[in-house]
């Protein structure tokens, strides 16, 4: 019956891949943004051994700890603009 191969076809397919739905997101100690954990990735992760924390691929969240307070006191301006602009909070 055609009605009978079709539906184990879409089946497997459905089967291919069980666990694609299972990640994590983290947020970054030092700018507060969201990140998706990709199961995928080789590289390994940013850690801030200061904060204790995962800091995301951003270059000044890598560089140094720069966590948002510490931003604000520098007076980064541009950075902290950039970042709430992001996050839909100007
Ligand atoms: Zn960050
Ligand atoms: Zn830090």
């Amino acid at each position: 019956m055609k009605k009978a191969e079709g539906y184990l076809y879409s089946n497997e397919n459905l089967n291919l891949n069980p666990k694609q739905d299972e990640f994590r997101t983290f947020t970054c100690t030092h700018c507060q943004r969201v990140v998706v954990m990709n199961s995928m990735r080789e590289r390994p992760r940013n850690y801030c051994v200061k904060c204790d924390a995962y800091t995301c691929d951003y270059g000044p969240c890598i560089q140094d700890c720069t966590p948002v307070v510490q931003m604000i006191m520098w007076g980064q301006g541009n950075l902290l603009e950039q970042l709430a602009t992001e996050r839909g909070l100007i």
